[in-house]
């Protein structure tokens, strides 16, 4: 491979996390301090073995909380990326309020780390504790007062609704503590309750749909009054500062997944790392790799380009795939369109404001003309 024709995205994934919360599914061990080392040198193992792009574009250090890394374990792994940073427009890193001081912002920011993802979630600490959130309000305020003194002023929130217990006006007053804290992007995300976490075994009830419905309808209602532009289904950025390592996904571009929990995509293939922690240090993991048909890329294509307001460039499809979309799902989209779900000009496809709230439905409907296995995972 060239370097031209090499990923420019890369997510490595760093599996260590201060502590866990009761509905996290994803890939995490509680921080060890004797397993970074080796973990580390993992690390150092795989990008050499990937031969990763020197000219990288985006690189995301997500998790777990890389934030969890003492000050020094955190400068190793900035050195073994720097490597790979001379060309990035963008360097996040996720970071959980109370595990970030000054002197690690201020250590991110001499590396070239230029925007970072804080796990806000709520501002109500009853609500943060009962889902095991190991912050509290204040403490989310003092993580953005690092960063903002060290020079990373690029900073996005999650916030996470659907929580149990929580009522609209619960939901509002988050969304307010959330202006007052002027982040630039915002990313939403609904509480889904999986039967493998503390709150699955306790038997939890997930947010009745309806209240659900109502909560991101009032969020997308919020943000823009506020100067949040909805840019994909579930993110909202200020003008120009939309995630480009996440626009990598949506547009459906290669990237490489490093590390333990980390997935990536290189052409057609796909391939997910395990989630032992164990088997990857000591470097006898299984990737599970995924050679996709060209119907399955197209559908991912089509699947990653709705969930953007920009929608699918028509000339770009062509170009990659060698037919306008429309051709290879004529009825659905007929249909689609009819239902006023999906809108048209000569250059883009596009869900409505409607097909977006419904966009599974969209989806699968259109899943379901593609004839490719229902592996997706709508
Ligand atoms: S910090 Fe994130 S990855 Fe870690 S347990 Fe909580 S939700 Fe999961």
């Amino acid at each position: 491979m060239t370097t031209a024709n090499k990923p420019q995205s890369l997510y490595l994934h760093v599996p260590f996390c201060a502590g866990i919360c009761s509905y996290c599914a994803f890939m995490h061990v509680r921080y060890q301090q004797e397993l970074v080392q080796p973990w580390l040198q993992a690390i150092a193992r795989e990008l050499q073995a990937e031969n990763v792009n020197r000219q990288l574009r985006t690189l995301y250090l997500g998790g777990g909380t890389p934030s969890a890394l003492s000050l020094a374990e955190l400068q190793q792994l900035l050195e073994l990326l720097q490597p790979y940073t001379g060309s990035l427009q963008e360097y996040t890193v996720e970071i959980n309020p109370g595990t970030l001081d000054a002197e690690k912002a201020r250590l991110l920011a001499s590396y070239g780390v230029n925007r970072a993802s804080v796990g806000y979630q709520c501002d109500d600490d009853a609500m943060l504790a009962s889902l095991g959130r190991h912050h509290t309000l204040q403490q989310t305020r003092e993580c953005l007062d690092c960063l903002r003194q060290a020079g990373i002023t690029n900073i996005s929130l999650d916030l996470l609704y659907g929580l149990p217990g929580q009522t609209l006006a619960r939901l509002e007053h988050s969304l307010q503590t959330a202006f007052s804290l002027a982040p630039q992007h915002l990313s939403l995300y609904s509480l889904e309750i999986y039967p493998d976490t503390v709150l699955g075994r306790r038997g939890v009830k997930p947010c009745d749909p309806d209240l659900e419905a109502d909560m991101y309808e009032r969020i997308c209602r919020e943000l823009p009054a506020h100067g949040y532009e909805r840019y994909e289904v579930a993110s909202f950025a200020r003008p120009g500062f939309a995630s480009q390592h996440n626009l990598t996904y949506w547009h459906y571009e290669d990237f490489y997944g490093i590390g333990c929990g980390a997935s990536g995509k290189i052409g057609s293939l796909r391939y997910d790392h395990s989630r032992s922690l164990p088997d990857y240090i000591n470097g006898t993991e299984q990737l599970h790799l995924i050679r996709l048909s060209p119907e399955e890329e197209r559908f991912e294509a089509v699947m990653m380009g709705l969930r953007l307001c920009s929608g699918i460039d028509r000339q770009v499809f062509r170009q990659r795939y060698g037919s306008d979309v429309e051709e290879l799902y004529p009825q659905a989209i007929a249909r689609l369109k009819q239902e006023g779900l999906l809108v048209d000009t000569p250059q883009v496809l596009k869900t409505s404001r409607r097909g977006m709230e419904l966009l599974n439905s969209v989806l699968e409907e259109i899943l379901e003309e593609s004839g490719t296995a229902a592996e997706e995972g709508l």
